[in-house]
């Protein structure tokens, strides 16, 4: 049998969502679902990885799984295609990372780049919880678990995933061929992989509040994109500008379409242009932001109309949940059941073991 194609992604419940999940992986996971070519889509809330740097905090998690689940409908993800489901409700995947701790050492934790400047941000300094710091195995059971192939995400889990690998080659070796080695999916487009936040800072990140929501009212998109980072230098409108870590061209970048020229910008017949204008000097930041901001609008629009759609049916919502959660849970429990028995944790089920057993004491007598 061909391997089946699988995908695992997954966010966690921190905060709404902004537009840097939607380019760095929403919008993929909407068209990759809606391609037809995958077997099995598999899509879930991180609360129990969420709680390792929030664990004082379990109110934060409990009421923004509601908002993510709401965000993932809004954009088009589709529970009868793909299967949403929250990350504690599993508990195989514990049990897995139990298991994947031991092939995993300190030193190569400590070197995970992405780990290393989430503790700094979070001012962990030398108190990070043991939780924190195995995440990433505690991930690599998440996407094996589910026998993903495919994980479409943002650059900054290209560590994880590798991390990952590393774990299912060593596992295999050890134990036979029982999981499978996921692939990362990064945007194709750089301004994608890792979307700034509205104050020019790396990475647009719930944790930084330098973020548009998908469910931003149309006024408060308006206004933060007003505000947002542009060339620090570019004081007056005649003077030559900077796009190179000029936010608002990044966005462009991740958002604008050849359509919207027609629509909102005729004078320019593609973005090549603008940023030339731009660069020569001659065009106002306001004129660029407005531009930004008809597309964040249109863009966002029926984002925001279907958001309000479901959140008519909350407890809907929910059973779509716990429905998700079983089914995400019959898989779990299947690798499960197979990476026991790959590590001879499987003692009731192996008669020939109770057998053999029996035989040689019963030698002895
Ligand atoms: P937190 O601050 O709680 O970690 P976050 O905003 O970093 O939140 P995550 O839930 O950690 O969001 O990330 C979920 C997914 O979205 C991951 O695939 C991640 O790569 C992607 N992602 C997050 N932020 C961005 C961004 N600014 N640009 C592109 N992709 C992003
Ligand atoms: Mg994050």
């Amino acid at each position: 049998m061909a391997k089946e194609k699988i995908i695992l992604t997954g966010d966690r419940p921190t905060g709404r969502l902004h537009i840097g999940h939607y380019v760095g992986s929403l919008r993929r996971r909407v068209e990759l679902q809606n391609s037809g070519l995958y077997d099995k889509i598999f899509v879930f809330m991180a609360d129990a990885q969420a709680l390792t740097d929030n664990i004082e905090n379990p109110e934060k998690v409990r009421q923004n799984v509601i908002e993510v689940a709401l965000d993932y409908l809004s954009v088009g993800l589709d529970p009868a295609q793909s299967t949403i489901f929250i990350q504690s409700q599993i508990p195989e995947l514990t049990e897995l990372s139990f298991y994947y701790m031991d092939l995993v050492t300190v030193s190569r934790l400590q070197r995970n780049p992405t780990v290393k400047t989430e503790i700094q941000m979070r001012n962990f300094e030398t108190s990070i919880p043991v939780g924190f710091f195995t995440y990433p195995i505690s991930q690599a059971a998440d996407i094996t678990a589910f026998k993903a192939t495919t994980v479409p995400v943002g650059e900054d889990q290209e560590p994880m995933l590798e991390q990952c690998r590393e774990i299912v080659r060593r596992f295999n070796h050890i134990y036979g061929e029982t999981l499978v080695e996921p692939e990362i999916l990064l945007p194709d487009n750089a301004a994608c992989l890792r979307l700034p936040g509205t104050d020019g800072k790396a990475k647009m990140s719930k944790s930084l509040g330098n973020c548009i929501y998908l469910s931003d009212s149309a006024d408060e998109v308006t206004k933060k994109v007003k505000s947002m980072f542009t060339d620090p230098d570019h004081l007056r409108v005649q003077d030559p500008g900077k796009i190179e870590g000029n936010t608002v061209f990044t966005y462009l970048d991740a958002f604008c379409r050849p359509e919207h020229f027609e629509r909102y910008l005729p004078d320019y017949p593609n973005l090549d242009e603008l940023k030339a204008h731009y660069q020569r000097g001659g065009l106002g930041d306001m004129k660029v932001k407005k531009f930004l901001t008809a597309i964040m609008q249109e863009t966002l629009e029926p984002i925001r109309t279907r958001r309000h759609e479901f959140e008519q049916d909350i407890p809907g919502i929910y059973d779509m949940l716990k429905k998700g959660c079983e089914t995400a849970r019959e898989a779990a429990a299947q690798t499960l059941d197979e990476v026991r028995c790959a590590m001879k944790l499987n003692y009731f089920d192996d008669a020939e073991l109770i057998a053999e057993q029996a035989r040689h004491y019963a030698a002895k007598q």
